[in-house]
């Protein structure tokens, strides 16, 4: 059976071997799928030795996103601007780095909960590498404005200032995140503020009728400290990152097998669980 892994650390937690699992026995293909813990000094041996060990690919979770992008071969898509690596694939001998984050955030908004992004005020909350990820393929839907505001906020302005290329009529700025002002349609969380208990990031004006999405998911019919906030701030609708995660680990999937599995019913399982 060809074989897979997610390398992470800490990586006890990772979802991934139960959603590749589930595209496999939809897609009837025999893949094996493993969590590899790598020692926090040694991403590269463990990936290497993986992929000596007759691996065919690997999802990237944190910390090693950023060093798994020097560690490829080469870059291609979304992760030549990300300079960030989520997933690595085994191309005739090659490793080449994906980012397959920014697929799977726009294809949950716009496909599986029907939202254009297209002429829409989006504003995107952090600017780590996971924000890295999706502003190119946020980008391409053409939204009127694309803010981005990071607590630290040079990260914000290097962010945007990489963009110019990619902003065709979108109108893009950077702030703080506690000089936010004005009114969105569209409020995408991308920092790491929930992992830590923390929802409340910006002036409740600021989501008040918006559609706000985090990249971070909770468990079961939980919600985030994120998706908690906004709706007591007055959100007009509310979505965590689980769609997200099913959908960048299809992409992942297509990828590695040249198979794009259906998504709903692993979503449906992971609400479930
Ligand atoms: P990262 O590179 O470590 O960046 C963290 C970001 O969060 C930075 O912008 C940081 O701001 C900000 N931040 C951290 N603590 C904060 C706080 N207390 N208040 C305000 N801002 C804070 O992490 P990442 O890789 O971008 O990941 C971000 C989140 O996205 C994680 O929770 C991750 O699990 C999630 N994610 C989800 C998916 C999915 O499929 N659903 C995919 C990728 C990532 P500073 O720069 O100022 O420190």
């Amino acid at each position: 059976m060809d074989r897979y892994a997610v390398v992470g650390n800490p990586v006890e937690h990772s979802l991934s071997p139960v959603i590749h699992g589930e595209f496999a026995r939809q897609a009837g293909e025999r893949i094996l799928y493993e969590k590899l813990l790598a020692p926090l000094d040694a991403f590269d041996e463990t990936v290497a030795g993986f992929f000596a060990a007759s691996g065919r690919g690997v999802n990237v979770t944190v910390p090693f996103k950023e060093q798994a992008a020097k560690w490829v071969q080469r870059l291609e898509g979304d992760a030549v601007s990300a300079g960030v690596v989520n997933t690595i694939v085994d191309r005739d001998g090659a490793w080449v780095g994906f980012n397959t984050d920014g697929v799977g955030l726009v294809r949950d908004i716009t496909v599986n909960q029907e939202r254009s992004l297209e002429g829409r005020r989006v504003l995107l909350l952090g600017a780590g590498g996971a924000a890295r990820g999706v502003v190119r393929p946020l980008l391409a839907q053409n939204p009127a404005e694309l803010t981005v505001a990071n607590r630290g906020v040079a990260k914000a302005q290097a962010l945007v200032a990489a963009l110019e290329d990619w902003a065709r009529e979108t109108r893009c700025g950077a702030c703080a995140l506690d000089e936010v002002t004005g009114e969105f349609d569209v409020v995408i969380n991308a920092t790491s503020a929930g992992l830590a208990g923390r929802g409340d990031l910006l002036a409740a004006t600021s989501v008040r009728g918006a559609f706000c999405y985090d990249l971070v998911y909770a468990a079961g019919a939980a919600q985030t400290p994120f998706c908690a906030w906004a709706t007591g701030a007055g959100a007009g609708a509310v979505s965590d990152g689980l769609g997200m995660l099913v959908e960048q680990a299809a992409e992942a999937f297509r990828l590695w097998r040249g198979v794009r599995p259906a998504t709903a019913e692993v979503m449906a399982l992971l609400r479930r669980r």
